[in-house]
């Protein structure tokens, strides 16, 4: 049995100014790990109540992990809170002074002497090194195996000192034998409730492995996560269940766990060896955005016109002046148009478009604000899909960003 209480160090926690994220994040992979957490608590940068509050939790819990508080300044005071909870004295920690030494020299910069302070740990402790930063972590732990576990507030620093040093010390402390492994399909162009109803038998009674199915803007996850004797036999239980899974959501699963959509769209393209461009209008070039962030998208993304303004879309893009007059310039033959003027424009083998009403304003009975026209033109037709969106400008902005990328995912992968 473990029981571990959290507790996110900082002032600006409780002024309201920071979001305590690492709380959230440090539980989820307490409960991955089969590691009960039975509290979380905030408390300010205070030597006393910071002390006080470990104090309390060390009569009731077996282990404590903190965040924050562990840098170089004068308000960082987590370690000596914990110093003086535990009645340990602060020691020179020669191999977290030779990390920090080493971490400056790498990074070129001259160390300071308040960052040797840094490199004291209460005495006996586990020091926890932070490849990313100069805090070191440590745990402490009591005569009676009690522990109070110290990471720093960064999450950029803590994620990869818990997963690659925390983690692994409290499955053996714990004897936590067990594997839990989580394997999440990700999907577009289906709705949550079609998905429901695809797997709802496959949800009942599923308690192991387990299935949620978590909605993002216009995209679903599905989750699978799984408890066994070994990771082996987690993943081993997951197998079948995944199969199915894929079965009933054919069509609609492009990728699974670190997956993009705008990642799985470049590797269709990849596949079928073309390049793609893309024309925005309401979008506002956040497809392009998105494509771009995809490590190794130069390979198969030429680039992108964002032409917002009418004169753009018939001047940049070739698209007819009657058929804006005629059809309006959101409409599926203006996206077509986009998309056909484009890719002659840019020479891309596939051009997508997106032309819509993002609102407040500029909606009719016709075209309601969420309007949104794709067009897609490439060497095996052209095409173009009306959607209507909800949510304000920005949540229409997000998701026709993904609607678009979706169908273009669908109709360079599937079709
Ligand atoms: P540093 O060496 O950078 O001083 P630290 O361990 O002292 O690290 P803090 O000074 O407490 O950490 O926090 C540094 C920054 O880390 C904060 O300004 C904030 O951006 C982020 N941070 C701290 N605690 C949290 C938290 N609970 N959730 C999310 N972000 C946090
Ligand atoms: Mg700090």
């Amino acid at each position: 049995m473990s029981n571990v209480e959290l507790v996110a160090v900082g002032t600006e926690l409780l002024l309201g100014q920071l979001v305590d994220t690492n709380t959230a994040y440090i539980a989820a992979a307490l409960a991955e790990n089969g590691i009960d957490c039975y509290a979380s608590h905030a408390v300010g940068d205070n030597r006393e109540r910071i002390a006080r509050i470990v104090g309390e939790i060390l009569g009731r819990a077996d282990g404590i992990i903190t965040t924050g508080g562990l840098g170089p300044t004068v308000d960082d005071l987590t370690k000596e809170a914990v110093a003086d909870a535990l009645g340990l004295e602060l020691v020179l920690d020669d191999s977290a002074l030779a990390e920090i030494e080493g971490f400056f020299a790498s990074i070129g910069r001259t160390m300071r002497e308040n960052n040797r302070k840094q490199a004291f740990l209460p005495a006996g402790s586990i020091p926890l090194v932070n490849p990313h930063g100069t805090a070191p972590g440590f745990i402490a732990v009591r005569a009676d195996g009690k522990f109070v576990a110290c990471m720093p507030g960064v999450p950029r620093e803590m994620k990869p000192m818990l997963a690659e040093r925390l983690l692994p010390w409290l499955r053996s402390h714990f004897d936590v034998r067990e594997g839990i492994v989580t394997r999440v399909l990700h999907t577009v162009n289906i709705g949550e409730s079609e998905i429901d109803h695809r797997i709802a038998d496959l949800f009942a009674g599923s308690e192991n492995p387990k299935i949620a199915v978590l909605a993002h803007d216009y995209r679903c996850d599905v989750k699978i996560m799984a408890k066994a004797a070994s990771t082996a036999k987690a993943l081993a239980a997951i197998a079948p269940l995944e199969e199915e899974l894929r079965v009933r959501l054919r069509g609609h699963v492009f990728g699974v766990d670190a997956m993009t959509l705008e990642g799985a769209v470049l590797v269709a393209v990849d596949e079928r060896g073309e390049s793609l461009a893309v024309a925005e209008s309401c979008t506002g070039g956040r497809i392009a955005a998105a494509i771009t962030g995809v490590p190794g998208a130069s390979r198969r993304f030429l680039g992108g016109i964002v032409a917002y303004d009418n004169a753009l879309k018939t001047g940049e893009l070739a698209v007819p002046e009657e058929t804006i007059e005629r059809f309006g310039a959101v409409s599926e033959e203006c996206a077509i148009a986009m998309a056909r003027g484009l890719r002659a424009r840019l020479g891309a083998k596939i051009g997508i478009a997106t032309t819509g009403i993002a609102g407040p304003d500029g909606g009719s009975v016709d075209k309601p604000v969420g309007t949104l026209c794709v067009g897609l033109v490439d060497d095996r037709g052209e095409r173009a899909w009306t959607l209507q969106l909800r949510g304000d400008r920005a949540a229409i902005q997000a998701r026709a960003t993904t609607a678009a990328l979706g169908l273009l995912w669908r109709e360079v992968k599937i079709s």
